[in-house]
């Protein structure tokens, strides 16, 4: 049987990477989170100490090897070799990931890896882009959703599970101003792909979540068959 290619996108803190490492986990697929890619270039560039404007970061690109190794506690994000994992919600990164994003430079250096990584099938990728530019022919496209005081009180629990203290408030105004630059930026912004199943999280556990795109994956897999 053909091993699909299941795109996840939304905004930040809807339940991706949790939804999308278990449906992976559940079918045995790769899974892949584009967003500790773009991070991982945010840290690179900040490590670097160079200018956040586009012309210096492109000129760092072609000396940044960025892999990704999964482990059965999930994914692990390589930069040059180093394991970089945790430093990738560090609240400096997140403070620039969406400008270095916005670059069309760093979305083709990226872009391009992703695409290779997903082209035999059997992946589920997560991301902002995935199922409108990365995979726009996905066999399975999602869009999570979740209302903000939702997003924010998750994504404030994960930072504090790494150690990292913050206020609930101060993670939400993170998330609003993420999502907007991420909406409107020109370059691959975050969008709903017109044949993209919405579910909202809002109500959801992980595990309705998980059910849920699995639920796509066997009507599409039926589908194919018959
Ligand atoms: O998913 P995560 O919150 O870790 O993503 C961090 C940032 O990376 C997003 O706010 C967005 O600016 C960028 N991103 C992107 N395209 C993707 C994945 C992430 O622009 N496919």
């Amino acid at each position: 049987m053909r091993k699909l290619i299941i795109a996840i996108d939304g905004p930040a803190g809807a339940g991706k990477s949790t939804t999308a490492r278990r449906v992976a986990e559940r079918l045995g697929y790769l899974y892949v989170d584009t967003g500790a890619m773009y991070r991982a270039v945010t840290f690179a560039v900040l490590r670097a100490g160079i200018s956040l404007c586009e012309e210096a970061v492109a000129r760092i690109l072609p000396q940044l090897q960025i892999g990704l190794r999964s482990t059965p506690g999930g994914q692990r994000t390589l930069l040059n070799g180093e394991d970089i994992t945790e430093q990738l919600r560090l609240p400096e990164v997140t403070r620039w990931v969406s400008l270095v994003s916005s670059y069309p430079s760093v979305r083709r250096f990226l872009v391009e890896q992703q695409r290779r990584l997903g082209q035999g099938g059997g992946v589920v990728m997560d991301g902002r882009d995935i199922g409108t530019v990365v995979f726009p022919d996905a066999d399975v496209k999602v869009f999570l959703t979740a209302s903000l005081p939702v997003r924010a009180r998750r994504r404030l629990r994960e930072l504090q599970e790494r150690g990292i203290l913050a206020t609930e408030e101060e993670v939400a105004s993170d998330l609003q101003r993420r999502d907007l630059l991420d909406s409107r930026r020109t370059e691959s912004p975050l969008s709903c792909a017109p044949d993209a199943v919405v579910v909202d999280t809002t109500e959801l556990t992980i595990e309705e979540q998980t059910e849920s795109v699995l639920e796509l994956v066997r009507q599409k897999l039926c589908n194919k068959s018959g």
